[in-house]
């Protein structure tokens, strides 16, 4: 990518796209393109047509998606597969009708099957069935993936897929229905502290593993892939290393300073036993994470107390 090219971010307001255009913007990149989702609708086709003729982007960063944690995605499986198929479908289409150079398109570690050998290599991908709490997501971004091979399998465009594993960050989604673990929990024991609870509920059992990665070492390895990286597979991106949601629940008690009892509600769902990324590959490309889990936290913590007027709405 050359400064001035003409970048197009789709999901710019999102964790990963913000993250991404402070990446790009730091390291000089002016010229980028973004547009709300009120502003144009990535489900419309004639809407993404027309603004793929307009702007003739050179580069793509395809991070908009249609997200969230566990419930959101078991509750509301028609639109995680509905918006997130016909996002992926409009902007990889539009790119290959308007020549754009590169598109890196953003899965998840969901691809994977759901007793998968760990850690999950990339050759993983579709040798068994998914976890049934986020199949629909799940079947959108394998279909995104496809969708990139196919288009240079037939029309010879360089579209990349990168597979993140669960991130946090700046602007993180502190819903306690729609979001994740890791910002629940900032949520969960912020408020225990400043009420005085005695206890928070958390879910599951606190048996299954996660991986983590702050949103701006996944901008920082995307745009590492979109200048180095040009080949048909897929490449996960992650820390390399996981631990227990029992584990976590005890970090993040421990960074925001709650000193009450956890109570586990195992009527909610435990989801997938590991999901844990093999990243020898992006290793072998040049990269590795730089912030680790506990200053992660702490810097997610920060932005929370920020915006957390905002949040507590
Ligand atoms: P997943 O990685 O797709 O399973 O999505 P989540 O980040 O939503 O959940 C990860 C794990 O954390 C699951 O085992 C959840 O049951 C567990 N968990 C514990 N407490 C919470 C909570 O308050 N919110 C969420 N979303 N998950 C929680």
């Amino acid at each position: 990518m050359e400064k001035k090219s003409k970048i197009y971010v789709a999901g710019h307001r999102g964790m990963v796209g913000s993250a991404l255009v402070r990446a790009l913007e730091k390291q000089g990149f002016t010229n980028l393109v973004t547009r709300t989702s009120s502003e144009l609708d990535l489900r419309d086709q004639q809407a993404v047509a027309r603004f793929f003729a307009e702007e003739q982007p050179d580069y793509v960063f395809l991070a908009a998606a249609k997200v969230g944690g566990i419930l959101a995605n078991n509750t509301y499986r028609a639109e995680f597969l509905y918006d997130n198929l016909m996002m992926e479908a409009n902007v990889i289409h539009q790119a290959y009708v308007q020549g754009v150079k590169k598109l890196l398109f953003l899965g998840s570690s969901c691809i994977y099957p759901k007793l998968a050998p760990q850690p999950l290599r990339e050759d993983a991908l579709l040798t068994g069935l998914l976890e049934p709490t986020n199949e629909p997501y799940a079947i959108a971004k394998i279909a995104g993936i496809k969708l990139c091979e196919a288009y240079r399998d037939q029309y010879g465009c360089n579209f990349i897929s990168v597979m993140p594993t669960n991130l946090y960050g700046y602007g993180d989604n502190y819903d306690l229905q729609g979001s994740h673990v890791l910002p629940a929990l900032i949520r969960k024991f912020h408020e225990a502290k400043v009420e005085g609870k005695p206890q928070v509920e958390v879910w599951g059992t606190g048996s299954p593993k996660r991986e983590f990665l702050f949103a701006d070492d996944l901008a920082d390895a995307c745009l590492h892939l979109m200048e180095n990286y040009n080949e048909r597979e897929l490449v996960n991106i992650g820390s390399g290393e996981d631990l227990s949601i029992r584990e976590l629940v005890s970090l993040v008690a421990t960074v925001i300073g709650y000193e009450g009892e956890v109570k586990w509600n195992t009527d909610k769902p435990d989801g997938t036993p590991r999901k844990l990324m093999d990243v020898s590959k992006l290793h072998g490309l040049g990269w590795k994470h730089t912030i680790e889990l506990p200053e992660g936290i702490q810097l997610a913590y920060q932005d929370f107390l920020q915006h957390y007027e905002q949040y507590a709405l």
